[in-house]
């Protein structure tokens, strides 16, 4: 199989091109844009000012808050809700969607998390009958469900952000999630923000959501605007390491045991291996080929976590995916 010379991505990842030499279109933005995106001083910056932003219009509002945070009780949600309390000094609401695939290991880390970092927090869950009939018909469709929970999360956060006079939307994508399907600006940090549920989207569907909007249960709260979704390691540059030993010191946070980077998801294994079974290559193929370009690890390094994970989750113990089927089936 064909694969780009530089970040190794392979020929089959999606709308992926290469050049003469060999390259392909996602790390030839990347370089044509690498001077913005690695300006530390720069990003630094410009977070501040979307924050002193963010503060003037909650007042403007009378909101009893600045922002709100997703917070799925792993360590990237958990840290940034950390940051923006005691570094920008936010009033922060903090927002868990029950998505039903929380395990026992996020929810006590969201409970630590509260008892330390004293934010409000709201916990909320969907009309379940639809839940379900949703992670099916997603499942079915495309081979994949995160784009319900993902889908669902934003549209719960614009929602309550609207209803609560919140200018600002506060999530934990890493610099990974953020580029691995980046190969133009529009609605691309940190070159500029979306204010919309459906232009937030935009980067993760990848102008699928333009075809979802038109089903008619599918909702995307067009009429609400003006409120910021803002990537808080778009603008700050920590290793996972660090954000790890950071939460340990300051809340007494709790690693993970086992080898599954999403221990707040007890399907994650189950995305994993319907990803391998869809495409041939694991979830994190796109995130880590952005390390390759930013020069944090080399493609080597890449490859071989990538073919680490291909071997744990090339197959799955028949109860884990028994317990995800159990989860999404449509009850009579
Ligand atoms: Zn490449």
């Amino acid at each position: 199989m064909r694969k780009c010379v530089k970040c190794g991505l392979p020929e089959n990842y999606a709308d992926i091109r290469f050049d003469k030499e060999g390259i392909c279109n996602y790390c030839n933005f990347y370089d044509q844009h690498r001077a913005v995106i690695q300006d530390e001083d720069f990003l630094k910056e410009k977070f501040r000012e979307k924050i002193a932003y963010a503060k003037k219009k909650a007042r403007e509002n009378q909101s009893k808050y600045d922002c709100l945070v997703g917070f799925s009780g792993g360590k990237d949600s958990t840290y940034i809700i950390y940051q923006l309390k005691h570094k920008y000094h936010m009033r922060v609401l903090a927002f868990t969607f029950d998505n039903g695939f929380m395990t026992d290991y996020g929810k006590a880390n969201i409970k630590n998390a509260l008892e330390k970092i004293n934010v409000d927090h709201i916990m909320f869950s969907v009309n379940e009958k639809r839940l379900r009939q949703q992670y099916s018909a997603c499942f079915k469709m495309m081979k994949n469900f995160c784009a319900v929970c993902f889908h669902n999360m934003h549209y719960y956060s614009y929602l309550l952000a609207h209803q609560n006079g919140i200018p600002m939307i506060v999530n934990g994508r890493t610099m990974g999630q953020i580029l691995q399907t980046a190969d133009e600006t529009y609605r691309l940090e940190p070159f500029e923000t979306s204010d919309n549920l459906l232009d937030f989207e935009h980067q993760m569907f990848l102008g699928l959501e333009q075809k979802a909007r038109k089903i008619p249960e599918m909702d995307y709260l067009e009429e609400i605007r003006g409120i910021e979704a803002v990537s808080y390691f778009a603008y700050h540059k920590i290793s996972e390491e660090e954000t790890r030993k950071f939460l340990e010191e300051k809340i007494g946070w709790q690693r993970p045991k086992g080898i599954s980077g999403h221990a707040d998801c007890f399907a994650h294994a189950m995305a994993e291996y319907m990803c391998m079974q869809k495409h041939g290559y694991p979830v994190r193929t796109g995130e880590l080929a952005v390390l390759v370009r930013r020069g944090e690890i080399t493609k080597e390094e890449a490859e071989a976590e990538l073919l680490r994970d291909s071997e744990n989750f090339q197959e799955l113990p028949q109860e884990v995916k028994d317990r995800f089927y159990h989860r999404i089936q449509l009850k009579k």
